[in-house]
């Protein structure tokens, strides 16, 4: 994981209001090209010369307001658009920021909160441990591809992370879905579970159909697509 720190007057006025919100990042098209702002066609945004642009959304780990800074965790990963232009990127390459989307509304009233994910979504656990109550019991689970991405995570007494290791030659949540599975889960809890796509799609099932948790309990969202190139577009 590597923190990018995005900073320009263009910040002003940017506010955050939610915790594991988003933001899209554009960058240029290939190393050392001049950033090119898309223009939207009523159905994609495209560049001029008819090309998709490099968009890829992130969580807006930090922003400082006054100094007019937003700082961006990324998950560094081979054949990554954003990994490739971190690697080349020095201070004052261009980049631009679009946002935010929707984040999440921490219910305090809630029994207690289960949050879980990938290492892509370390950086809105780390937000989401930030803002909730401290009176209230939070379960982590967090499954790393990499054991060197474990972070130190700052819980509330009573609150623990659980860090499970995916087999290189396994599927992103093989590890994540069985380590929810045997979770206990206390009455009324919230959950908020992020990663790749195919994985959350199995974390539903298991939430939804085995559990038969109240939809209104559980967010999960999928952040990426193995094999595939996501939010490149729109
Ligand atoms: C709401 C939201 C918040 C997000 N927040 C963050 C965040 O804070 N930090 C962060 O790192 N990511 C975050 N993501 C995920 C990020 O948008 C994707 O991982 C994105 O594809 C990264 O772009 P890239 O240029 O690195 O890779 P791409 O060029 O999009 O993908 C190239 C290849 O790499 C694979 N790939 C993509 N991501 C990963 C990965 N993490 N590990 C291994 N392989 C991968 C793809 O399957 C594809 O085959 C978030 C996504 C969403 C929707």
């Amino acid at each position: 994981m590597v923190r990018v720190t995005l900073h320009g007057a263009e910040l002003e006025g940017l506010t955050i209001p939610e915790p594991a919100a988003s933001v899209r990042l554009l960058i240029p098209s290939g190393i050392g090209d001049d950033l090119e702002m898309p223009t939207w066609n009523g159905n994609e945004f495209l560049l001029g010369d008819g090309s998709r642009p490099v968009i890829r959304t992130f969580t807006p780990r930090r922003l400082d307001s006054a100094a007019l800074e937003l700082d961006l965790d990324v998950v560094i990963h081979s054949g990554g658009a954003v990994s490739t232009w971190i690697e080349a990127a020095d201070v004052g390459s261009p980049a631009a920021v679009s946002g935010p989307g929707r984040g999440y509304t921490v219910d305090s009233d809630a029994a207690g909160f289960v949050l879980a994910g990938d290492e892509t979504a370390i950086p809105a656990i780390a937000q989401l441990l930030e803002v909730i109550p401290a009176s209230r019991p939070i379960q982590v689970i967090i499954e790393v591809a990499d054991p060197s991405a474990r972070l130190d995570l700052t819980l509330p007494d009573g609150s623990a992370v659980e860090w499970v290791d995916l087999d290189p030659a396994a599927p992103p949540g093989d590890a994540l879905v069985p380590a929810l599975t045997q979770l206990e889960i206390a009455p009324g809890a919230k959950l908020w579970v992020a990663g790749e796509a195919a994985a959350m799609h199995r974390v539903r099932r298991h939430l939804f159909d085995d559990r038969a948790l109240p939809r209104s309990d559980v967010t999960v969202r999928g952040y990426w697509k193995l094999r595939e190139s996501v939010g490149s577009d729109s």
